[in-house]
């Protein structure tokens, strides 16, 4: 199929709104005599005038003749082989031209750099080179698929993205059906994007979404984990909650929550208030790290949780952790929450009673340990989203400030990592 081509003139997509790593990268392979393009997300924020997250590169150049071109490279994933080009601050994954799912779609197993479909028609296994078309069908929605070509600037339109983009329409290409079944992280995927954009997700891909959802539960944890946080970090966390609240996602990614939320209406407010929040951290350039995002969304259900278990006679530490434990380790069979991020969880949340001290040196060395910032903020959430504890907010929020937390000795490098947008959120 002939694709549409967008001459430079007729589009906004600039070189100077890239890094400058992706240029180098984009450069280097054009040079080298190869055909390389920026690829889905990176085309589709520039043409929608935003700021992408990162850019990916499209080339026909074979992994290993891409590690040979970048001394800065490493190649990585067992599932599909790209390569990882190293930038101090950056990386630039870069893919060899992907050829689709093969229509037979049996379930054999191929061997090496062939594809696997396992039951149920998902793709176990991909790893064969194709065209540039093919590369642009086996994405997953229409806007993903553009290409920027360095070669002359334009942008190229295999499967009618710009007519998509222009409508705000999240489509799937091919059959919404298939596609979903072949790989079913689409689904949150669409979700993310239309609550992201503002799109809407298109008809029959809206309606696949609902009689599909439960497919979910065959999608590998560990991705699952990684696209919900993608979901939560998005900055848009609380128009995406509504996509998977339309399409009833939330069921099968957050089984025993989602029926507990909707029991009363005040619990499913927390949950808006917390993704409100994120939104407003996000938009601040804050970067909330997971055992937050997880302690302020499943806050009050753990709450409940943790009563319940007082209530039959443990101990308040002890209710914290069986509680929390069992509800994360038990979400793990769909989403597979790492175990640190559980335990942070549950320091959280246990931490919560030492608010309730504010005798003697208790509230410093409180102050002073490495869960104190975590936990101030799930209380100072908690305390203004259930309007409790406002005197001790009122007394830990002037301490802090009567006690500002000494600079640390020397800076350490690493510790900056979880937090690359600026401090904790500390407001
Ligand atoms: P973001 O802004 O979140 O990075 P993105 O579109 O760049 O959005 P990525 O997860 O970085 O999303 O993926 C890069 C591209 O790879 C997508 O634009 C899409 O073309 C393709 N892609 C990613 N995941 C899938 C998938 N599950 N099925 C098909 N294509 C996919
Ligand atoms: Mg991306």
């Amino acid at each position: 199929m002939e694709p549409i081509i967008l001459k430079r003139a007729d589009h906004n997509v600039s070189r100077q709104n890239m890094t400058s790593a992706a240029v180098k990268v984009l450069y280097r392979l054009k040079d080298e005599g190869y055909t390389a393009y920026v690829a889905g997300g990176g085309v589709r924020d520039l043409l929608l005038n935003r700021n992408p997250k990162d850019f990916d590169v499209a080339t026909n150049a074979t992994p290993e003749q891409i590690r040979k071109m970048f001394r800065n490279c490493r190649l990585v994933g067992r599932r599909f082989r790209l390569a990882h080009i190293l930038f101090r601050g950056e990386v630039i994954e870069t893919a060899t031209f992907r050829a689709p799912v093969p229509e037979d779609g049996d379930d054999t197993i191929h061997c090496e750099n062939t594809l696997q479909v396992g039951e149920s028609g998902m793709v176990m296994r991909d790893n064969i080179f194709g065209t540039p078309e093919e590369d642009a069908m086996r994405r997953d929605f229409t806007i993903n698929a553009l290409f920027y070509n360095i070669a002359d600037f334009s942008i190229i339109d295999y499967a009618g993205g710009l007519k998509d983009l222009d409508d705000k329409i999240i489509r799937v290409i091919g059959d919404p059906d298939k596609r979903f079944a072949e790989d079913p992280v689409r689904m949150i995927r669409a979700a993310r994007f239309a609550g992201a954009l503002g799109f809407e997700i298109e008809k029959e891909a809206y309606e696949s979404i609902c009689k599909n959802k439960d497919l979910l539960t065959h999608a590998a944890p560990s991705r699952m984990y990684e696209e919900v946080q993608k979901l939560f970090f998005c900055g848009h966390a609380e128009a995406v909650f509504q996509w998977l609240e339309r399409t009833d996602l939330l069921h099968p990614m957050f089984h025993d929550f989602s029926h507990w939320i909707y029991e009363d209406k005040t619990r499913h407010e927390w949950v808006i208030q917390t993704l409100e929040q994120m939104d407003r951290w996000r938009k601040a350039g804050l970067r909330v790290h997971p055992a937050l995002l997880f302690a302020l969304i499943f806050g009050e259900y753990h709450e409940f949780l943790i009563q319940q278990l007082i209530d039959a006679g443990q101990t308040p530490t002890d209710a914290a952790r069986n509680a929390i434990q069992g509800h994360l380790k038990g979400m793990c069979e769909n989403v597979r929450v790492p175990k640190q991020v559980i335990y942070q969880v549950c320091d959280i949340m246990s931490n919560q009673s030492r608010f309730e001290r504010t005798n003697g040196r208790r509230p410093q060395r409180f102050m002073q340990s490495r869960g104190f910032l975590d936990a101030f903020l799930y209380f100072k959430f908690s305390s203004k989203a259930c309007n409790r504890h406002q005197e001790l907010l009122e007394w830990w929020t002037g301490f802090r400030k009567s006690n500002p937390p000494k600079a640390p000795a020397r800076k350490s490098r690493g510790s900056k990592k979880h937090k690359p947008e600026g401090d904790a959120p500390n407001q």
